[in-house]
């Protein structure tokens, strides 16, 4: 099964991608994580896009599209994957396609995830996560049982600097401008 999620940031494809990918037993490939995995190890990539990520802006189309072709070659991508926070841009969405059909592969399902803004900003700006685990809390509605520690590991947990509220408008303005496009884009292939 091959399956992309869109939507606005903070609209749970994350959470619905794990649950999805545990389904199917395919990868789960995002994007954001990819990044964040590089801004922790500081590589080169990782330096590139993080002046981007933490300003709420697209990080360039040339370094997204090739981390993402060079993921989908990867052998455990063969039975399926699934695509969570690309394509965010047409540009992106273009070269996709060119890779699939290099590929001779299509998408099975794109899942589109409808949300409200004012929920995306309550839902982002109250945001937590552990910097150890990863796991993740909500100031409200999921806090942890100790105050800004972490239930697993008991380390201080973080806001992310992209989901300060600022940040979070401007991630916004972005998903409007570039992203929300695609819904259009992929409905048209119907
Ligand atoms: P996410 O965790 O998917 O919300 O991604 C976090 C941030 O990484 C985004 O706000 C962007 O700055 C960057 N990012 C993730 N995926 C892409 C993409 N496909 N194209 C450009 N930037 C991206």
């Amino acid at each position: 099964m091959r399956i992309m999620i869109l939507g606005a940031p903070g609209a749970g494809k994350g959470t619905q991608a794990i649950r999805i990918s545990e389904k199917f037993e395919i990868p789960h490939i995002s994007t954001g994580d990819i990044f964040r995995y590089n801004i922790k190890n500081n590589t080169e990539l990782g330096i590139k896009a993080k002046e981007y990520i933490e300003k709420g802006l697209l990080v360039p189309d040339d370094l997204t599209i090739d981390i993402v072709k060079d993921r989908l070659n990867n052998s455990d991508c063969q039975n399926g994957f699934l695509l969570d926070g690309f394509p965010r841009t047409l540009n992106q969405a273009e070269a996709l396609e060119d890779v699939l059909s290099s590929m001779k592969i299509f998408l099975d399902v794109v899942l589109n995830i409808n949300i409200d803004d004012d929920i995306v900003i309550k839902r982002l700006s109250g945001r937590r996560v552990c910097p150890n685990c990863n796991k993740g809390y909500h100031i409200d509605y999921m806090p942890p049982k100790v105050s800004d520690i972490c239930d697993g590991c008991n380390t201080k947990i973080i806001q992310r600097k992209d989901d300060s509220e600022e940040t979070v408008l401007e991630r916004l303005k972005t998903y409007h401008n570039q992203t929300k496009p695609l819904k259009e884009y992929y409905m048209k292939k119907v």
